[in-house]
């Protein structure tokens, strides 16, 4: 069956007696070519569980399904589950869970389903939550090797942005500490039914096997670059006195200059890794005085 087919789509739904809910994200891929480039791009080997966030009626699920050993597909909403019910009958690697991904038991669901297999999260997202669904799966603690979503273009811009670009921003900052970023392809508006008014772009995380930055207070890490893209147009020793309280003046600048930067840098200018120096730097002050 041709998933990514207009009647094909149409009829499935009107049989489901259900239509396009806006307020998931729904907008289904209706060219072929997408779900199987994703699908090709989002691991290196086949021996591994695919976790899949939002099916749909199962295109990309049965891409999926066809190159890796097992994939777990979450979806929200209940009355597409009828329709994946009928569109996977023919997949037996292919579990499907109707529940909410920004709520399930990622732990759990991964323990019970990858029978020790590497884990790579793949999924056409819905938009209007693409943010809390990449940070809670990086939160998690959980080792997937990869995360490959379709996101809005000028997010994935934004989660691929160079330090110093005018995409670069907290989101890219606190991605290079998990992993590295490349965005792979980009997908036309027309591809989608319904079509979104913005185009869309695929990028691929791949994450470190372990940390890379040795941080010794993550906290202090995160509201820095909080701190640093909040006020984005001030320099980053004013950015910090306004938002983060314990430090000095002459402390924080005397932490930016011993990472090789001027003193009035601004806080976009500055990789993961120097935000790492930083928050060790201004660490080690708070701890020798
Ligand atoms: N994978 C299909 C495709 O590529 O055509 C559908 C992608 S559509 C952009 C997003 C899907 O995510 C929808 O099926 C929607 O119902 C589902 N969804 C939205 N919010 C979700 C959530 N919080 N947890 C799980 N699925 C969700």
């Amino acid at each position: 069956m041709d998933l990514c087919n207009l009647s094909v789509i149409k009829s499935l739904m009107a049989d489901a007696g259900i239509t396009f809910r806006k307020e998931f994200g729904q907008n289904f891929l209706i060219n072929r070519m997408i779900p199987e480039d994703i699908a090709d791009s989002c691991a290196d080997t086949s021996d591994r569980m695919i976790l899949e966030i939002g099916p749909g009626i199962g295109c990309l699920t049965q891409e999926l399904a066809i190159r890796y050993k097992k994939v777990v597909a979450v979806e929200i909403d209940k009355g597409l589950i009828p329709v994946l019910e009928k569109t996977m009958a023919d997949y037996d690697n292919v579990t499907v869970i109707n529940d909410d991904i920004m709520k399930i038991d990622l732990e759990t669901l991964v323990r019970e389903y990858s029978e020790g297999m590497k884990v790579s999260v793949c999924a056409n997202l819905p938009y209007y939550i693409t943010t809390p669904i990449l940070m809670r799966l990086l939160e998690s603690g959980i080792k997937f090797s990869s995360i490959t979503v379709m996101v809005q273009n000028e997010v994935a811009q934004r989660l691929a942005a160079a330090p110093g670009s005018s995409d670069y921003g907290a989101i890219t900052a606190i991605l290079g500490y998990y992993g590295t970023t490349k965005r792979l392809f980009k997908v036309s508006a027309g591809c989608f039914l319904p079509a979104p008014k913005v185009d869309s772009a695929v990028v691929r995380i791949d994450l470190y096997d372990s940390p890379v930055y040795d941080i010794k207070d993550e906290a202090l890490f995160r509201s820095l670059i909080k701190a640093a893209f909040e006020m984005r147009r001030k320099t980053l020793q004013n950015a910090i006195s306004a938002k983060i309280q314990g430090f000095t003046k002459e402390e924080i600048t005397s932490a930016i200059v011993s990472l090789g930067h001027d003193e009035r840098v601004r806080g976009e200018r500055l990789s993961t890794e120097d935000f790492a120096r930083l928050s060790n730097a201004l660490t080690e002050i708070r701890c020798k005085r």
